[in-house]
């Protein structure tokens, strides 16, 4: 009975399939995590009024005596130039 084996085979595999692919799914949803955020190089850049590595090309710069400085925000930014106001003034 070829016929017989040949059926019982390919049900057996449509089950081992679908135990498959339930498993599968399983797993992937219990061990679901965030996703890493895509590690593009991006040229960063210090922000030197509070320390942040931040985009270059998200920065806001403020050129000072021929350096371009980088700020993560315009906050950063003026007390950056108050501060150093201040200093000079000091
Ligand atoms: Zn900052």
């Amino acid at each position: 009975m070829v016929l017989g084996w040949l059926i019982r085979f390919l049900v057996v595999m449509v089950l081992v399939r679908l135990a498959w692919k339930f498993l599968t799914g399983f797993a992937q949803g219990a061990t679901t995590r965030p996703q890493a955020p895509p590690t593009k190089t991006v040229a960063l850049v210090r922000d030197p009024a509070c320390g942040t590595y931040i985009d270059r090309s998200r920065a806001m710069t403020l050129r000072h005596n021929g350096v371009t400085h980088h700020f993560c925000s315009e906050d950063c930014r003026t007390g950056f130039q108050q501060g150093r106001r201040a200093a000079k003034g000091v």
